[in-house]
């Protein structure tokens, strides 16, 4: 693999640090505070005992993802969108990239007829802010859940898989992972990549508006998601401790 002078001095396989910490909030059944960098997301998760009207009486439940920037999480003031009126098409493509990437590995069913609200505030962006939500949201929804599991409110756990995601993309014609502001806004491609900790794929949205890309380029940018997923699991794991064996399905004592 050729290596590129990147910011930092990262490999260009190499992820920024992450820092996922947990409790970070009080009142949430599950909150978390990602670091990838210098990008910064609280991601918290909410439980409510019901479900939206289409899942009434089906004894499924459901998750929501909100996303959201801070006014000055970016370099020049962003207004509320709440100010404005209305939610821009960016933010709503991103919370239901959020929504499916979590529901894809928890058992609906299992989780009975409630609610997980998900809410993903980026305090600091510096690229790749939907990818940290979604880690950091994973972490925020299993200890959310892990409650319920541990409090008998439910009988097994509902998680499945672990999942995380990353970008990649080309910059300077050169294969990145994990790429900052600086180098998202020189990409010539841009990806995302959600996977599991089966290694299965949940989501790949990649762009290359002006610079068409080959096979064998996607090729390349996949495995450099699957070696930035597989370290972000890794990271998610040692992050929930205990937990993580609920969802691997071992068992371990409630206590
Ligand atoms: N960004 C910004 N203002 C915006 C949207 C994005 O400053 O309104 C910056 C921010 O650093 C973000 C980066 O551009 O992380 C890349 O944005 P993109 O839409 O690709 O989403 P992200 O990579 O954060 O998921």
């Amino acid at each position: 693999m050729v290596f590129l002078k990147r910011i930092g001095g990262r490999k260009s396989d190499e992820l920024r640090k992450i820092t996922i910490t947990r409790d970070y909030t009080k009142y949430a059944e599950g909150s978390v505070l990602i670091e990838m960098g210098d990008t910064k997301v609280i991601c918290t998760a909410s439980i409510e005992d019901k479900v939206p009207p289409f899942l009434k009486n089906t004894g499924t439940g459901w998750i929501t993802a909100e996303y959201s920037m801070l006014p000055r999480s970016t370099h020049s003031r962003k207004v509320r969108e709440s100010s404005k009126g209305k939610i821009d098409g960016r933010t709503q493509e991103i919370q239901r990239l959020i929504g499916r990437a979590l529901r894809s590995v928890i058992d609906l069913k299992s989780l009975g007829e409630r609610t997980i609200w998900i809410d993903c505030d980026v305090i600091q962006a510096d690229g790749g802010t939907r990818t940290a939500s979604i880690t950091g949201a994973f972490v925020a929804m299993a200890d959310a859940v892990y409650k319920l599991y541990k409090d008998k409110v439910i009988k097994t756990m509902p998680i499945t898989s672990f999942v995380s995601a990353v970008s990649v993309g080309i910059v300077n014609g050169e294969k990145i992972l994990d790429l900052c502001y600086e180098e998202d806004s020189n990409a010539q491609v841009d990806m995302n990549i959600v996977m599991t900790n089966k290694g299965e794929f949940v989501e790949i949205q990649g762009t290359g508006e002006e610079f068409p890309f080959t096979k064998e380029d996607l090729d390349c940018l996949i495995n450099l998601g699957q070696i930035g997923n597989k370290n972000l699991i890794k990271a998610q794991k040692e992050a929930l401790g205990e937990i993580s064996k609920a969802i691997l399905g071992e068992e371990i004592e409630v206590v």
